[in-house]
């Protein structure tokens, strides 16, 4: 008999394959990566997380969320968390995925490391029923770090397993799971970072971009990582670079879209600088501020006339100049920031 586990990366995850392991269950393993990672991101959370399974004698699936995602993220039923996180929805939607992958697998139910009272909206005991319920999976999700303060599944109530050397934990406590990664001997360590989406500062820039753009794209979600953030008008936002990286990731982004409309890069010249890129459909004096805004961010001395570069993406891919000055008047850069 084969079970698949979501396995997310933490503790909890990793000790409820092992548990079902204990229960005579051959398990494989499957992770969701959220398709807003960089390339380097996801290389160093894969390498990761395969070092964690590794140690169960595990197979991990890796699987890239894609467009049915990000739709679920830019409306989730249950709505967001502190920051753009929708947990409940997220998690719902894990469960559909690897639901779906079970008839492939040959796997008869699913494994979670969720515990009873973790998590106040997700991991209540009464939102369990309700997840399975949405999933359509109901009776075939098994939650074997609570497995005694839930009711049996039907692997157990079909004798497939037994859950009877499971712990009952529930709430925040980590106690018993420390105690039993150190009886079966499992080095953890969690990934670095944490999601993303539980971020305060990235859930604000996300919900701004819903708010203009009405929807969410892989490589907007991208850009929300790096750089300085500005709304200028309900239509227009530049970015603003933060270092040589950040800008050599803007000065790529613009070349690779250069062709589209509503795409502006700008930089001051005579002295280093930020590079900046702004995004959407400017008024005349948007794009003026956004300049002015490049420069205050420049090594340009105060009360210089500076000349500021503008090219205009798309069809006709102009390029303009504006002389701006650094002083007293430029505008202050917390009325416009995301943040
Ligand atoms: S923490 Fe992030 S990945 Fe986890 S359920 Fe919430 S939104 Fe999804």
């Amino acid at each position: 008999m084969k079970a698949l586990a979501l396995f997310s990366g933490g503790l909890d995850s990793l000790l409820a394959i092992k548990l079902i392991q204990e229960a005579g269950v051959e398990v494989e393993a499957v992770n969701f990566i959220q398709p807003f990672l960089s390339p380097e991101d996801e290389k160093r959370l894969v390498a990761h997380l395969q070092k964690l399974v590794s140690q169960l004698g595990v197979k991990l699936h890796i699987v890239r969320l894609g467009e049915d995602y990000l739709r679920m993220l830019e409306n989730p039923k249950h709505g967001y968390g502190k920051a753009a996180n929708p947990c409940l929805d997220c998690h719902i939607f894990f469960l559909r995925k690897a639901g779906e992958m079970m008839k492939d697998l040959d796997a008869a139910f699913l494994v979670t490391g969720e515990v009873v009272g973790q998590r106040p909206k997700s991991q209540y005991r009464g939102a369990f029923p309700k997840i399975d319920e949405e999933t359509g999976l109901a009776g075939l999700i098994v939650r074997p770090l609570s497995a005694g303060l839930l009711p049996p599944t039907i692997p157990e109530e079909k004798g497939w397993i037994s859950l009877s050397h499971c712990p009952s934990i529930q709430g925040r406590q980590r106690k018993i799971q420390l105690e039993l990664a150190k009886k079966y001997g499992l080095e953890y360590q969690a990934p670095a970072g944490g999601c993303l989406l539980t971020n305060v500062e990235y859930g604000r820039k996300v919900k701004d971009l819903l708010k203009a753009e009405g929807r969410l794209t892989v490589d907007h979600l991208r850009l929300l990582r790096i750089g300085r953030h500005f709304r200028l008008s309900p239509e227009f936002k530049g970015i603003i670079g933060r270092n040589q990286r950040e800008n050599q990731v803007l000065f790529r982004y613009f070349y690779q879209h250069r062709r589209e409309e509503g795409l502006y890069l700008v930089k001051a010249l005579g002295a280093p600088g930020p590079l900046t890129v702004g995004f959407g459909r400017p008024a005349a004096e948007d794009l003026n501020l956004l300049a002015r805004l490049t420069l205050r961010y420049s090594d340009h001395a105060p009360d210089q006339s500076v000349t500021v570069k503008i090219l205009t993406g798309g069809k006709k891919h102009q390029s303009t100049k504006l002389i701006v000055v650094k002083n007293q008047n430029t505008p202050d850069p917390d009325r416009y920031r995301i943040a």
